[in-house]
């Protein structure tokens, strides 16, 4: 198989350390064979995500059903509720130029808020919106509110675009009485408490807003996603195609944008190869059973793998033995960042990575013992890049698309070294594509689906006055 890793990283390190490494090697390295298997069975599951029966993958309809055509105009205020930033916008359209204006800013969301209660977290957005409009001097015109787009990144069941009944928090929220209520009453409720003059117009998801976005610049675009705390993708479906939909009798032509919350593919554990070390960070996350897929490949559960490893390794003998794993035995103790300086760390000491182990660990680690972690940190990194590949092939061969542009954000897809391209050598080896070649289906950087995007689908909705449904 064309799968390469890097064992040049172990060269001169001691048996002692390296000889149980063939066994993270199997569980942790996909070949194509692996990958093409997995990338069917994926297929399977986002085809049951649109029965009426329903599956794993909530497979759920935005009632997005047109990308914009560039003509688009006006002001937005939108708000991106995510994992870990609230962001406001303020966007304007300039219809014609595919061109667009923004003013913004981003708090970081209080741990207490991510496990508060719904009112809580509602007030502290409406807050931050009002201190923006202050700030910014926007005003609404009289007796008009201001048209505004929500972008939530959790998976809600929606039947309207002006509504969503949250399944459920994934990631690291944990808010109460929102799960199974529709959250746009309950927003509304804290922008009228503060008479924000504001009208909510359209709530998309963040997959659902980068799609949007990136097809405003490429119309190669066909499938939005993002690639970060957690993980996901969005694309256009044909409603003919939707079973679930029959009811609703739309017009033989009719499309709409599907946001899959593929994280939740494999949530019974059938396909995936879950190693022990996925059923602990499962068991031990806010919702055991839920969001398997994403658990084995999203930045917010990256640091817990090698934590596990490193822990398992120092309890079997091989690393940091004599030193104080205090800090290494604390649940969540890394991140995603951990992983990404110690792969971008060349420098012959692995200097970088000495710093992170003091600071974040409290450990001082030999030149070897940095090598081997390093070593597993490739190998975890290029599991979850792989994995991201088969998400992304299922959803272009389930429509059939040979060809396309997809449309990624997010920190993890943006910011860590080398992450694209073992995802595209995913694709490659899923498809067969002759190596080293750029392939038909290519990942690229999108950016500002939770500005432009949202502004963009809050113009479409206005335009189309769409509530089908109910
Ligand atoms: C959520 C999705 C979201 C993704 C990326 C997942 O945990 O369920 O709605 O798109 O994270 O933010
Ligand atoms: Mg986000």
């Amino acid at each position: 198989s064309s799968f390469r890793y890097r064992p040049e990283i172990l060269q001169g390190v001691g048996e002692l350390l390296t000889y149980d490494l063939k066994k993270y090697e199997d569980w942790f390295l996909l070949d194509a064979t692996v990958l093409k298997k997995i990338t069917d069975d994926f297929v399977k599951e986002l085809e049951k995500g649109l029965t009426k029966e329903g599956g794993n993958v909530p497979m759920n309809v935005t009632w997005v059903m047109n990308f914009p055509n560039g003509h688009e105009e006006g002001r937005y205020l939108t708000i991106d509720m995510g994992g870990t930033n609230l962001r406001v916008c303020y966007v304007s359209l300039c219809p014609r130029k595919r061109d667009f204006e923004q003013t913004q800013r981003k708090y970081k969301i209080p741990s207490e808020i991510k496990s508060g209660t719904g009112e809580q977290l509602w007030n502290f957005i409406a807050d931050h919106l009002q201190a923006f409009m202050k700030e910014n001097f926007i005003e609404a015109p009289e007796d008009q509110p201001l048209p505004l787009a929500f972008t939530f990144s959790w998976p809600v069941y929606q039947k309207t675009i002006r509504s969503g009944i949250l399944q459920r928090w994934t990631k690291k929220f944990n808010v109460s009485g929102v799960e199974g209520e529709d959250i746009i009453p309950q927003l509304e409720a804290a922008l009228a408490r503060k008479k924000i003059p504001v009208q909510v117009v359209a709530l998309l998801n963040d997959t659902t807003g980068t799609l949007i976005a990136s097809h405003y610049r490429d119309p190669h675009v066909k499938v939005g996603s993002i690639f970060s705390t957690g993980t996901n993708a969005a694309y256009m479906e044909e409603c003919r195609l939707i079973p679930k939909l029959e009811e609703y009798g739309l017009p033989e032509d009719a499309k709409v944008i599907i946001n899959t919350e593929y994280g939740a593919i494999d949530n019974d554990c059938k396909i995936l190869p879950l190693t022990s070390f996925d059923r602990q960070i499962d068991e031990e996350s806010l919702r055991p059973g839920t969001q398997i897929y994403e658990k084995m490949v999203s930045g917010l559960y990256i640091g817990e793998m090698i934590r596990l490893i490193m822990l398992k390794m120092h309890g079997e003998g091989q690393l940091f033995q004599g030193q104080d794993v205090t800090r290494l035995r604390q649940n969540n103790a890394l991140d995603a960042t951990f992983l990404s300086i110690a792969e971008l760390d060349i420098s012959e000491g692995l200097d970088d990575m000495r710093e992170e182990f003091e600071n974040e660990l409290s450990l001082s680690p030999s030149i070897d013992e940095m090598k081997v972690c390093r070593y597993l940190i490739g190998l975890i990194a290029t599991r979850a890049a792989r994995l991201y590949a088969c998400g992304i092939a299922a959803i272009c061969k389930k429509n059939k698309i040979n060809k396309c542009h997809v449309g990624v954000d997010g920190f993890v897809f943006n910011k860590y070294s080398g992450f694209k391209d073992r995802a595209m050598q995913g694709l490659r080896d899923i498809f067969d594509w002759p190596h080293d070649e750029v392939g038909p289906i290519s990942l690229n950087a999108s950016e500002d689906g939770s500005g432009v995007g949202a502004a963009l689908a809050a113009a479409l909705a206005l335009k189309e006055g769409r509530q089908i449904g109910i």
